[in-house]
C-alpha cells in the first residue's frame, strides 16, 4: 500500500490530521506552478508569499519525519500544471491510492474531481478541516431565501459555536452587534502600533519566480518580506495584534487615512486563507481577551463578526453560486479599468492612497476596499469582472471564494442583492467625514459640478439617476430618491452632464 496525497498552497494546515504522525506509506505532493501563478495577474509578493509559506511547510514535514515530493517552480520535470504534474506522480511513487483536500476554489474543485475520476487508483477528497462550517451550511440556513442576511447566520454561528455567549444562552453584554460603537474616524490618537512584523530576504526565490517567466505587478519588497511564513509566526503577529491594537479595532475599523495603512487592523486575512492559522485559534484568542478584561466587547465582538461572520459566510454563497457568480453583472457595466489601478496615478487622493497601498504591500484594509475603490468602480460603470480578476490579483489573501463574494456581491451589487441589501456608494462626504483624503486633494469634495468637483458627487447622483428601474423601489434607498425627485431639473442635468464627462474619460482623474 502506498498513498499521495496532493497538498495545495492554500492548503498549509499544520493542525490537520493528516500530520499527526509520519506514515511509511504515505507521500505528501506539493508544486509550485504557471497555472497557479498565471490565472490572473498577481501582485509580486502574492506569489513570493505562497511560495515561501509552501516551502516553509514543506520543511517543516520532513523535519518531522514526512515524505515530501516537493515540485519547485523551476525543476525540470514539474510540468507546470496540477493535472500534468499528477499524470506521473502516483506510478512514480507506486502510490495504490490518492487523496486531495477539499479546494476551496471551484476552478481547482473541477480539476481535481475530473482528475480523479479518470484515476485507475482508488481516490478521496477528505476536508481541509479549516472552517467552522461547511461548503453548503449557509445554503442550508437560507434555504428557500431571496436576501441572504449576514446578521441572522452570524447568530446562529454563535450559538451553534458557543463564542461570546453568556451560560444562560445570551449575547455577552446583552446585545449582539456594537457597529454602532464603530464608526470613529481616526485623528492620530493613539498612534497606529509599531509594524513588528519579522522580515525574511525571499530575494533568491523572487528572482527564481521571474525566471521562470511569471508576470506579476506591485512592489515585490522581497529583501525585505513581511508576511508570515508559518503557523509560529502567525501565532506571534495574532499576539501582538491582541495586545496593541484590538483594543482600538473597534472604534477606528472603519477610519481610513494617508498617514497609516494598517490602522488597527490585524493582517492575518493572508495566515489564515492558506490555514497556516486556525480561524478557531484566532476566535478562541479574541474572547479570551475579552474576557480577561483586556480589551472591549465592542472590539471583540467587532473582529469575531468579520471571521466567525463574514469570512463563512461568504464561503456558503461562493459554494452556492458558482459556477456562474462570476460572470454576473446585475447593472450591466462594461467600462475597463483605468490605467491608474495599475499605478495609482490620479488626481483622487483618496483612491491613489488606497491603490498606492496595496501596490506597496499587496494589502489595503476593508473599507478602502469597500468605499474608495469599490465604491468608485461602481458609481463609474466599470466592468465587474474585470474588477473581480484585479482584486483577485493584487490582495495578497485574495482567494477567489472569499474575493468573488466581496466583489461582486458585496461592492458591485452585481448580483442585485444577495448579500447586501442596497449598494455600497457613498459621495465625497461619507470618505471626508471617515478619513484624512479630502483636505489637499486636487478635488473639491463640496462642489457637484464643474472642472474641480470630486468625482464621486456627479457619479453618485447620476448612478442613482440611471438605475431608477432598479433601485427606486428598495426601501433602504428612500432617503436618496425622495432627494432626487426633488432636485430641479437643471441641477440634475448638470449632474448628468458631468457625469457623462467624468465617465468618457476615467483615464484622466
Ligand atoms: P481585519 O480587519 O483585521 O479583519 C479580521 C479578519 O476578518 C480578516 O483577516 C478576514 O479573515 C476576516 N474578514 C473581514 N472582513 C471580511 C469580509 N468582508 N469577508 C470575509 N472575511 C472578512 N478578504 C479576504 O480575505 N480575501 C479577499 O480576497 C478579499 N477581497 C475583498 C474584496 C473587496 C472588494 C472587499 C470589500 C473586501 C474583501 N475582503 C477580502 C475582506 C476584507 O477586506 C479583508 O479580509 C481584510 O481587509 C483583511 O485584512 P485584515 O486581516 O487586516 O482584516
Amino acid at each position: 500500500k502506498m498513498r499521495l496525497r496532493l497538498i495545495l498552497g492554500d492548503q498549509l494546515n499544520p493542525l490537520h490530521s493528516w500530520f499527526s504522525r509520519p506514515q511509511d506509506d504515505v507521500v505528501y505532493a506539493m508544486m509550485e506552478v504557471r497555472q497557479e501563478t498565471d490565472y490572473v495577474l498577481h501582485h509580486a509578493q502574492k506569489i513570493i508569499a505562497i511560495f515561501a509559506a509552501m516551502r516553509d511547510f514543506a520543511r517543516q514535514l520532513r523535519a518531522a519525519g514526512h515524505r515530501v515530493h516537493y515540485l519547485a517552480i523551476d525543476d525540470a520535470d514539474n510540468r507546470q500544471t496540477v493535472p500534468g504534474n499528477l499524470d506521473y506522480l502516483p506510478a512514480h511513487h507506486g502510490a495504490t491510492e490518492f487523496a486531495w483536500q477539499a479546494p476551496d476554489e471551484w476552478r481547482l474543485d473541477q480539476q481535481l474531481s475530473a482528475y480523479a475520476a479518470a484515476l485507475p487508483i482508488p481516490s478521496a477528497m477528505e476536508d481541509t478541516e479549516h472552517f467552522y462550517t461547511n461548503r453548503d451550511d449557509a445554503a442550508q440556513i437560507f434555504a428557500g431565501r431571496e436576501h441572504w442576511l449576514m446578521e441572522q447566520f452570524y447568530r446562529r454561528m454563535r450559538t451553534r459555536h458557543r463564542v461570546l455567549m453568556s451560560d444562560t444562552g445570551k449575547p455577552a453584554g446583552g446585545q449582539w452587534n456594537f457597529d454602532h460603537d464603530n464608526r470613529e474616524a481616526w485623528n492620530g490618537i493613539p498612534w497606529e502600533p509599531a509594524d513588528l512584523r519579522g522580515r525574511h530576504d525571499h530575494s533568491a526565490l523572487w528572482q527564481t519566480i521571474q525566471a521562470s517567466g511569471a508576470n506579476s505587478f506591485g512592489e515585490p519588497d522581497a529583501a525585505q518580506f513581511a508576511w508570515p511564513l508559518n503557523q509560529q509566526e502567525a501565532l506571534q503577529q495574532l499576539e501582538r495584534f491582541v495586545e496593541h491594537a484590538l483594543p482600538h479595532f473597534g472604534r477606528f475599523q472603519d477610519a481610513m487615512s494617508v498617514k497609516a495603512w494598517r490602522l488597527f487592523h490585524s493582517l492575518l486575512s493572508f495566515a489564515m486563507n492558506v490555514k497556516m492559522l486556525s480561524p478557531r485559534t484566532v476566535v478562541e484568542r479574541v474572547e479570551a481577551a475579552y474576557r480577561d478584561g483586556a480589551v472591549p466587547l465592542a472590539s471583540a465582538e467587532g473582529y469575531i463578526r468579520q471571521i466567525l461572520g463574514w469570512r463563512e459566510y461568504v464561503r456558503g454563497v461562493y459554494w452556492h453560486r458558482m459556477p456562474g457568480y462570476d460572470r454576473l453583472n446585475a447593472f450591466d457595466h462594461h467600462a475597463p479599468l483605468p490605467s491608474w489601478f495599475w499605478d495609482g496615478q490620479t488626481r483622487m487622493r483618496c483612491v491613489a492612497a488606497a491603490i498606492g497601498q496595496s501596490l506597496q504591500h499587496a494589502h489595503s484594509h476593508h473599507i478602502n476596499r469597500l468605499m474608495v475603490i469599490g465604491n468608485f468602480a461602481l458609481l463609474a460603470g466599470l466592468s465587474p469582472h474585470e474588477l473581480h480578476q484585479w482584486y483577485l490579483g493584487i490582495y495578497i489573501d485574495a482567494f477567489e471564494w472569499v474575493e468573488l463574494p466581496n466583489t461582486l456581491g458585496m461592492s458591485q451589487f452585481a448580483d442585485g442583492g444577495l448579500l447586501a441589501t442596497k449598494p455600497y456608494v457613498s459621495s465625497a462626504a461619507y470618505i471626508d467625514r471617515m478619513s484624512d483624503y479630502c483636505k489637499g486633494c486636487h478635488y473639491d469634495k463640496k462642489a457637484r459640478t464643474g472642472e474641480r468637483a470630486c468625482p464621486y458627487n456627479a457619479l453618485y447622483w447620476d448612478f442613482f439617476d440611471r438605475n431608477r428601474d432598479q433601485l427606486a423601489g428598495n426601501q433602504r434607498l428612500g432617503m436618496v430618491y425622495q432627494q432626487l425627485r426633488r432636485m430641479d431639473e437643471g441641477a440634475l442635468a448638470a449632474l448628468r452632464e458631468r457625469a457623462a464627462d467624468l465617465r468618457g474619460r476615467l483615464a484622466e482623474l
